[in-house]
């Protein structure tokens, strides 16, 4: 790395602002891709340029002008022509740029064109000679990203001192993708990607740049799958058996063709020669529950223990229902452990599964949380896997030596994502619901309505049914959200006097929301109040409306989310979104709402519609900063990119392959690995 100040003109004062954008060393600098350009060089005459827009222009200085309009004030006025209109240039407070001009001299001029008092100025402009030797002063101007202190000019001289010391950086790219994909050559690139002659080459850099981000990216992921293949053998599964047979015979229905694919998935990967390490994804209520359960029912048949963690209370209770109804009859013990479980039954619990009388453990953060020994720990389950922190699902896994790991997600991801997320995971998904599946029928309403829908509401609770309303999201601030649920559940209180209702927001403690959560499972409370942390998975069933009031600042995969948490029965379910906007495109996108009932269908239109910024938890599993690359715009990329990077590692050394990722993004892999 090269300190920043063996650029000419950079002292320690600019280093130090440039810091501020997270540039340290000339390599950074270079790095430092423009977010935009701008074509000068597409000029116009001054009669002809428009007022009000940015635009070059180009004269003869014919006059120039001091003036103090105040004692504090100093202005300079430069005016060109060009033979069709003169234009006035102006600056305050900046004397010493008079020294940049004489009469006669010919300019161009770049900023935003203003027409005052009879004339047409320019406020603050760029301005460049245009030299006999250089006609066109100006071609196309990258624009950066900056900070206070920093501006455009300032930046592009510095880069320009960067480039002329000449690149130091070795390219490591494999010639044959080079060629392939006609790639430019990487001086040529750094140079084209900041200064460009041409839109066109402009382009071709970026592709380039593009390309060999990606390429890395793919290539980090390959080499973490291998790395953590060949720490260790997995505990090697014998083919289903008697002990599976009777389980899936006593399943009380058929599973869908996409449990079975998912199983299967499993099954070669807990047969194999690795430690599982596999992502299941499916929309609420498409039956991931009963996956899990083969695969932990597996692992007993091998003589093995699993472990289910939960992050709710009722959801691990859930789940020890129907597990313990499963197995019954069969030689597979379910045993469960939470933050209620009395002293006198975990104690009972931890013993038995030390001595191997429970084969599956399903419990909440209990299980980490506790010193629970396993006498032989196989297959590690975690459900909605997202509510888990990377180590808290490491802390479980340590219990055992390499065991599989299955993590499951009602958050379904696009394949972009999944891409570029879980590159080192293998990912399953269940698109397909059980048969017999009522759609939740889902309407887009506005404010008027609001007593219509209240009315509705009340006729559901009079047949016997329960309702969620979850409150709008305020601004980013937790106490206005606290207050308009407040204000909302109270106005629901005063409304639904002969019912019973329930709040439930972010800032109860744990135990509490348990509670009201508890008590509408339970079916004493009617309408249920909350903030959007309706606890994800649980399942009423007999909850058949959702009302999602200011459901415009929702995105489509949250409110499908939300939408989950009715549906789950035999009762025609309703979603009802209520927006306060009546911008057309917020319409537009929330009546998707009304006919797209997949989420992996809604979360892709919704990565289209938002960008890729909402690529949540790319930072979280710590994967490296993309500069140029965007997973969702440049997907072709990323399946080629994919695809050559496992062609790579074939052909390449461990060794070359580490020291290509290290010198691209020092320090990611081992970081990634520890992971
Ligand atoms: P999720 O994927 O949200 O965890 P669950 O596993 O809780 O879904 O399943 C939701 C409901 O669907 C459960 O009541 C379960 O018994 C039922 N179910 C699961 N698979 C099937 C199937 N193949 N056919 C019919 N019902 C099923
Ligand atoms: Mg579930």
């Amino acid at each position: 790395m090269e300190s920043l100040q063996v650029i000419k003109g950079v002292g320690k004062q600019r280093a130090q602002l440039l810091g501020r954008l997270g540039i340290y060393s000339v390599e950074d600098l270079l790095q430092y891709f423009p977010r935009d350009y701008e074509d000068r060089s597409q000029w116009r005459t001054i009669e002809e340029a428009e007022i009000g827009s940015y635009q070059t222009v180009r004269g003869i200085v014919k006059k120039i002008e001091e003036k103090r309009p105040r004692p504090r004030l100093s202005l300079l006025v430069v005016t060109i022509h060009d033979g069709t209109a003169s234009i006035q240039l102006t600056w305050f407070n900046q004397p010493f740029k008079k020294k940049a001009f004489h009469e006669g001299m010919e300019v161009a001029a770049y900023g935003k064109v203003e027409f005052n008092y009879g004339t047409r100025q320019m406020n603050d402009a760029e301005v460049e000679p245009i030299l006999a030797s250089d006609p066109v002063a100006w071609g196309i101007y990258p624009i950066y990203g900056l900070v206070q202190g920093i501006t455009q000019p300032l930046l592009r001289q510095t880069m320009k001192g960067a480039l002329a010391r000449g690149l130091r950086f070795k390219d490591n790219l494999p010639s044959s993708l080079k060629e392939k994909y006609r790639l430019l050559d990487m001086k040529t690139a750094y140079r084209a990607i900041h200064f460009p002659d041409t839109m066109e080459e402009m382009k071709k850099s970026r592709h380039r740049f593009i390309m060999e981000e990606l390429f890395y990216l793919q290539l980090l992921f390959q080499y973490i799958r291998k790395e953590r293949r060949e720490w260790g053998t997995g505990i090697k599964c014998a083919p289903n058996g008697f002990l599976l047979k009777k389980v899936l015979e006593r399943l009380p229905f058929t599973l869908t063709k996409d449990q079975k694919k998912v199983f299967i998935e499993i099954q070669h990967d807990m047969e194999g020669e690795y430690p599982m390490n596999r992502l299941v994804q499916g929309d609420v209520g498409s039956g991931k529950t009963a996956v899990a359960a083969l695969a932990l029912a597996k692992m007993v048949e091998n003589g093995y223990q699993g472990a289910l963690m939960a992050p709710t209370e009722i959801l691990a209770t859930q789940h020890y229902e129907s597990l313990t109804e499963m197995f019954q009859g069969l030689p597979i013990e379910v045993g469960l452990l939470t933050g209620k479980t009395t002293e006198k039954e975990r104690k009972i619990v931890l013993e038995r599964l030390k001595n191997k009388e429970i084969q599956v453990l399903i419990g909440t953060h209990a299980l980490i949380q506790e010193p629970v020994d396993f006498a032989a720990l196989g297959l590690v389950v975690t459900d909605e896997q997202h509510r888990f922190g990377v180590r808290q699902r490491q802390l479980l896994q340590e219990k055992g030596k390499h065991p599989h790991v299955l993590v499951m997600t009602a958050t379904p991801i696009p394949r972009t994502m999944a891409l570029s997320i879980y590159g080192h995971l293998d990912v399953s998904a269940i698109r397909e619901m059980p048969p017999g599946r009522k759609p939740v029928k889902t309407y887009v309403v506005d404010e008027p309505m609001r007593k219509r829908i209240y009315t509705f509401l009340q006729k559901e609770m009079d047949a016997g049914r329960q309702v969620y309303i979850v409150c709008p999201l305020v601004e980013e601030s937790e106490k206005l959200d606290l207050q308009a649920a407040v204000a909302l559940y109270e106005e629901l209180v005063h409304r639904f006097s002969g019912y019973t209702c329930g709040l439930v927001h972010g800032k109860m403690k744990s135990r509490e929301k348990e509670e009201v959560m508890t008590a509408f499972h339970e079916g004493k409370i009617q309408a249920l109040v909350a903030t959007s942390v309706i606890e994800v998975g649980v399942n009423v069933g007999n909850a058949t409306v959702i009302m999602i009031d200011g459901a415009e600042r929702f995105g489509l995969a949250q409110l499908h989310q939300l939408r989950g948490r009715v549906g789950r029965s035999t009762h025609q379910s309703y979603c009802i979104l209520m927006s306060h906007s009546k911008k057309s495109e917020t319409m537009t996108r929330l009546k998707l709402m009304e006919t797209i009932h997949s989420g992996f269908i809604l979360s892709e239109k919704d990565l289209l519609l938002r960008g890729s910024g909402q690529l949540f938890g790319y930072r979280q599993h710590g994967l490296p900063d993309l500069k140029i690359a965007d997973p969702v715009r440049d997907i072709a990329y990323l399946e080629v990119a994919r695809t050559e990077a496992i062609q790579y590692m074939k052909s390449a050394s461990s060794a070359q392959v580490e020291e290509m990722i290290d010198l691209y993004w020092p320090g990611k892999r081992e970081e990634l690995l520890k992971k």
